[in-house]
């Protein structure tokens, strides 16, 4: 389907900041699975139309029109865990109450949980994510069945390897020809992979043309273990493996030296900015200011909902700009244009997918939201890109395109029952807690 967006306040987010040209009125339209013009003109819409004269009309009066998110860094699946374990450290989190339940659940609960947690990403404006997990197949399955782009990593951990093996395999033979999924290695963490392993996730990435996508540096304790190790930091060991040789996202990146900021910068790795999960979990803060003086690529992701408890990419958004101010003393790091570079154009580029995702522009893939701006906590509308950042809630994205097919309207999801969704969800973990 066609699809002519009229009269809304495009967002474009391929502008260097500028302040009076970030956004204007205009037009937008959608051919198969990619924009097709983008303008201020009517006469460009009138074309249009013209062209395509049984086009669905969308009327944006009152809307900000913008990229969809990228959650680069979440466990979508873990939706299903959502409020079994609060209020303790990462490793006890993990090992007491995290690791005991997942190895409980089977590919079935991992659709479902996948399917609760799409759900919520898609309401609320994003339209791709990165995910790591077992039974990646699932999530996979979970993101074509209800119509969001996803790059799944299959896990890589030494207890589960031959899992892993299976896994990625399936997704080959199963997703290699989908216009939604894509796949990257997920070498779990330093702390979880034998050298051995590792390097098999180099090869087989090396192979299949894939990136890595890893937990690095998230707490003190990972990098004194690498230290009483290895002798030396995760980011050093990682640069001697040659993990960074291939395209690397690294989520994290909380305790990080100088010279672990100059690798990854040296190397064009892309950190995962996590802010909520950081704190939640008393991880710390991570430098991001650093990070973008070294020129380093800056995304962000929610994590999973376990330990966030949301998947909601605004919330995030807010986060990592407020608290970068208040960690620096310093009230003009990340503006709120930046931080919507790292929710939108930074996250594509993390994936590999600069100026096809994360902007409106012609010839790039339609992964579009609208935001409902006509509410009393975004007035009075003096600079949108503030609000945007600093106002707005997920409750206000009212429709949501991926791959130019529309999947939510009137914040409503067209392709999954969402009473359905929740209540099987709910099965799910009363089945797996009672085990
Ligand atoms: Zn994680």
């Amino acid at each position: 389907m066609d699809i002519l967006i009229e009269n809304g306040i495009l967002i474009p987010m391929n502008i260097a900041c500028h302040e009076s040209t970030l956004y204007f009125k205009g037009y937008l339209g959608i051919e198969n699975e990619r924009i097709s013009f983008i303008s201020h003109d009517k006469k460009d819409a009138d074309e249009f139309v013209a062209l395509h004269s049984d086009c669905y009309r969308i009327d944006a009066t009152g809307k900000i029109v913008m990229p969809g998110f990228i959650n680069t860094h979440t466990h979508v699946a873990m939706a299903l865990l959502r409020g079994i374990s609060d209020d303790v450290p990462l490793m006890e989190w993990l090992e007491q109450h995290i690791w005991p339940v997942e190895s409980k659940m089977e590919y079935r609960d991992v659709l479902v949980g996948a399917r609760l947690g799409i759900l919520e990403m898609l309401l609320g404006g994003t339209t791709a994510f990165v995910d790591m997990y077992p039974f990646e197949e699932a999530v996979a399955e979970a993101a074509e069945g209800v119509g969001i782009r996803a790059v799944v990593s299959p896990c890589l951990m030494d207890f589960k390897m031959e899992h892993f093996e299976n896994d990625w395999q399936q997704i080959i033979k199963r997703f290699s020809n989908s216009r939604l999924v894509t796949i990257m290695m997920g070498p779990h963490a330093v702390y979880t992979l034998s050298e051995q392993n590792l390097q098999r996730s180099i090869t087989l990435s090396k192979e299949l043309g894939t990136g890595n996508h890893i937990h690095l540096s998230e707490t003190a304790v990972e990098v004194e273990n690498a230290h009483k190790k290895y002798g030396m930091t995760p980011t050093e060991y990682l640069e001697k493996a040659g993990l960074f040789k291939t395209p690397t996202l690294a989520a994290h990146c909380v305790v990080m030296s100088e010279r672990d900021i100059e690798i990854l910068s040296r190397h064009n790795v892309s950190v995962v900015h996590n802010p909520q999960s950081n704190m939640k979990l008393g991880s710390g803060i991570a430098p991001v200011k650093r990070f973008l003086d070294a020129g380093i690529n800056v995304s962000i992701g929610t994590d999973g909902a376990s330990s966030n408890n949301d998947l909601d990419m605004w919330e995030e958004m807010r986060t990592a700009s407020l608290l970068q101010k208040a960690v620096t003393g310093d009230p003009s790091v990340i503006p709120a244009y930046t931080a919507l570079q790292m929710a939108t154009v930074n996250g594509a580029q993390a994936i590999g997918r600069k100026g096809e995702l994360g902007v409106l522009s012609r010839g790039a893939l339609a992964d579009i939201q609208l935001v409902n701006i006509e509410k009393p906590h975004l007035y009075p509308h003096t600079n949108l890109i503030s609000e945007l950042v600093y106002s707005t809630h997920s409750s206000d994205v009212e429709t949501v395109i991926v791959n130019g097919t529309i999947v939510v309207e009137n914040r409503k999801c067209l392709s999954v029952d969402e009473r359905e969704a929740c209540l099987t969800a709910q099965r799910h973990i009363d089945n797996l807690l009672s085990k």
